[in-house]
């Protein structure tokens, strides 16, 4: 699917429609000491450690693509429903 890199939208904010850049939102790094990674690092430890049996096949053939669009005027981002697509790109429109 391609997508155009500007689209004109509603910004609440500015309260009238700007012409917002759109990008792809990209997950951030995990944090390795965060409780939840600590936490899961010490149950795969030892013996028996797999807790769960690994995804042999996954169920979705897709991931999902979610888009961000910042608003030249503010600067506020804002992050759009994510869409099942198996190819995304940006172009300009
Ligand atoms: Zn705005």
């Amino acid at each position: 699917m391609n997508y155009p890199k500007v689209i004109k939208r509603y910004c609440p904010k500015c309260k009238k429609h700007t012409a917002q850049k759109v990008s792809i939102y990209k997950a951030g790094k995990r944090r390795a000491s965060a409780i939840g990674e600590r936490r899961h690092a010490e149950d795969k430890k030892g013996y028996g450690g797999q807790k769960f049996p690994k995804l042999a096949k996954p169920a979705k053939v897709t991931k999902k693509v979610t888009r961000m669009l910042t608003c030249p005027e503010c600067k506020k981002k804002f992050n759009t429903y994510g869409i099942r697509i198996k190819k995304f790109e940006l172009v300009a429109a």
